[in-house]
């Protein structure tokens, strides 16, 4: 049955993929997003993508009054919290901003959630919650830790909510812990739009291919890896969307917060993957390797078994499937959200 969700951060990379299904599975959507990070044209596509409309509020999560306004305006089922900065380097930079972005953010949504008895909750964690791993694969029984103020406050959110849940029996929360989310969705009409120079790995080598940028900085070749480079666990931002309706078919029968982690299960080394989006793009992709980035681990990568045991979600889209479609949106997009 249809529910209504409340999508926070819905016009960014991931939100804006999760509406899309949401919607083409017969769900209404409300979005909340203060455009720090997005645009509106992302959420104009989603609706002209399954012909189906969005509620809009341009809303700041530190505006306590206008979310506690937006709970009393819908009656919500269900809420997916993607809202939030992610920059692990500006973490460093400017932490206060992230603690009260982030953390105080998330508090006014949990108090007009329990205000208006809304119970049902989703988070989008991060696979930054497992600091520097033991080993691979990594289950969700690992130490939980974190490098960065970014990492900090994905972890202070869990534990929030794990002290909400102890309080609170009627809060059903999924703590979806994102390994590297890539990709766009297959029409080439919605993806990534990073602001100024990338952060994460593909989007990089992606603006390489389409002439924007020079060429690929492979951080450190020294890692105890098949060939040296970092290896990360690549999941197409679908499948991963996809994980969030599985999650909230499957809140019915969770009790108090549970943690899944979504990734493929596969990891893919630096080299690899620029050889996957080269190949993908037939274009080449000049790069070079530099020294490590502060802060980096070796080789991370997921065992999902949970995820498909209790929620029946598995990622299917392959990393060549990743490449091709990050290219239809790269080239057809060349500038982002901005060139229509
Ligand atoms: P994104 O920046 O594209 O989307 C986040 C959205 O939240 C943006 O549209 C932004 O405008 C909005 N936002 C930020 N602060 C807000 C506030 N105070 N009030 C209202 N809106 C606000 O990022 P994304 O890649 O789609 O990530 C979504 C979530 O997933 C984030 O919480 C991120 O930390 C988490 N995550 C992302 C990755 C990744 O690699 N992309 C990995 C793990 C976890
Ligand atoms: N990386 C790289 N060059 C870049 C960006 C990233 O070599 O310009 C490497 C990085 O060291 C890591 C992998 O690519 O091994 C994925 O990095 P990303 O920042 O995308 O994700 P995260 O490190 O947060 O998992």
């Amino acid at each position: 049955m249809g529910q209504r969700v409340l999508v926070t951060g819905g016009a960014g990379y991931i939100g804006s993929h999760t509406c899309l299904e949401l919607l083409n599975a017969g769900h209404e959507v409300v979005v909340l997003d203060n455009l720090a990070n997005s645009s509106e044209e992302s959420l104009r596509r989603v609706q002209e993508l399954c012909g189906k409309s969005i509620t809009f509020a341009q809303l700041d999560l530190l505006d306590a009054a206008g979310v506690d306004a937006l709970f009393a305006t819908h009656q919500l089922d269900a809420v997916m919290h993607f809202a939030g900065l992610k920059a692990v380097g500006e973490s460093n930079d400017i932490p206060l901003h992230y603690y009260s972005n982030n953390i105080t953010g998330t508090l006014h949504l949990l108090e007009a959630m329990k205000r208006h008895g809304v119970w049902n909750f989703i988070f989008s964690s991060s696979a930054t919650v497992y600091g520097v791993p033991e080993s691979v694969p990594i289950t969700e029984e690992f130490a939980l830790s974190a490098t960065n103020p970014y990492g900090r406050t994905k972890l202070m959110i869990e534990e929030i909510l794990r002290d909400v849940a102890k309080a609170e029996p009627q809060l059903r929360a999924v703590l979806l812990r994102y390994f590297n989310p890539i990709g766009a969705h297959e029409s080439g009409r919605i993806g990534e739009d990073p602001q100024g120079l990338p952060n994460n790995l593909m989007p990089f080598v992606m603006q390489v291919a389409v002439g924007l940028r020079d060429k690929v900085a492979v951080f450190g070749d020294d890692y105890d890896t098949r060939d040296g480079t970092g290896v990360r666990d690549y999941i197409h931002v679908t499948d991963l969307a996809l994980g969030h309706l599985a999650a909230l078919d499957a809140l019915p029968q969770i009790h108090g917060c549970v943690a899944y982690n979504l990734g493929t299960g596969t990891g893919y080394s630096v080299l690899e993957m620029v050889r996957a989006a080269a190949q993908a793009s037939e274009r080449t992709i000049p790069h070079e390797v530099v020294a490590r980035r502060a802060g980096d681990v070796g080789e991370v990568f997921a065992d999902a078994s949970r995820a498909a045991r209790d929620l029946g979600w598995r990622a299917t889209r392959d990393l060549q499937k990743m490449c091709e479609d990050s290219w239809r949106w790269q080239s057809k997009n060349p500038s982002g959200y901005k060139t229509q």
